[in-house]
C-alpha cells in the first residue's frame, strides 16, 4: 500500500483547509476516509476526497472466499484471496486460517485452491475458517509427483503414482470447473 492510499477512519485532511468530498466524513477538526482508496486533495476546489475507483473491497464477516494457499504452516495457512462471494478480487489481499484444531496432517498444501469463510478482522488481519463441510480444499495435486488426484473418502489418491494423502476437503472438491490458476 503506498502512502496515498488511505484506510477507513484514517485522517486525510484538516477541516480548515479542505471540505469533505467523496468517500469521506467530518470528524471534529478532521476529514477522514470512509473507504480504502487513493487520496485526492483538490486545492482549487478545496476538496479532500478518496478515489473510489481504486477502492479495495475488504471481505466482511460471513463472506465466502476462494483463494490460493500461499503458505502452509504448522498451525495455520495463509491464503491469497482470489474471489469474494464468487466475485474476482483484483487487489492483493491475504487471509489467515487457523488449523491447529483440525486433526489432519495436511490441511492444504501451498498452491492448493481453498474455500474459506471470513470470521473476524483482528489488528488488520483477516481471519477465516475452513472448518465446516462445504469449506476446504477445492483443488490440489499430488505432493510427490504433482499428478492429478481423486477423492478417496476424506483423502486424495494420485492417479499417477498412487500416493494417498489427507487434506481438509470441501464438499465441492472436484466439482469446480472455474479453476485456472494464475
Ligand atoms: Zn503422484
Amino acid at each position: 500500500m503506498n502512502e496515498n492510499q488511505k484506510i477507513p477512519g484514517e485522517k486525510i485532511a484538516q477541516i480548515e483547509e479542505y471540505l469533505p468530498g467523496d468517500n469521506t466524513f467530518e470528524d471534529d477538526e478532521s476529514i477522514r476516509a470512509t473507504t480504502i482508496g487513493e487520496i485526492n486533495l483538490d486545492s482549487s476546489e478545496r476538496l479532500a476526497s478518496v478515489n473510489s475507483q481504486t477502492q479495495i473491497t475488504v471481505p466482511k464477516i460471513g463472506d465466502i472466499i476462494i483463494g490460493v494457499v500461499e503458505a502452509n504452516l504448522p498451525s495455520m495457512i495463509a491464503i491469497m484471496i482470489k474471489y469474494v462471494n464468487g466475485k474476482k478480487v483484483v487487489a492483493d489481499l491475504e487471509c489467515i486460517c487457523v488449523t491447529r484444531h483440525i486433526r489432519k496432517k495436511n490441511i492444504a498444501l501451498a498452491k492448493d485452491v481453498v474455500k474459506v469463510e471470513i470470521i473476524s478482522h483482528i489488528n488488520g488481519t483477516i481471519h477465516a475458517s475452513i472448518d465446516s463441510q462445504e469449506l476446504g480444499v477445492l483443488f490440489t495435486k499430488c505432493r510427490k509427483c504433482f499428478g492429478t488426484v481423486v477423492k478417496m473418502r476424506d483423502a486424495v489418491k494420485c492417479k499417477d503414482c498412487g500416493w494417498i494423502d489427507d487434506r481438509k476437503l470441501s464438499l465441492d472438491f472436484g466439482k469446480s470447473d472455474f479453476i485456472t490458476q494464475n
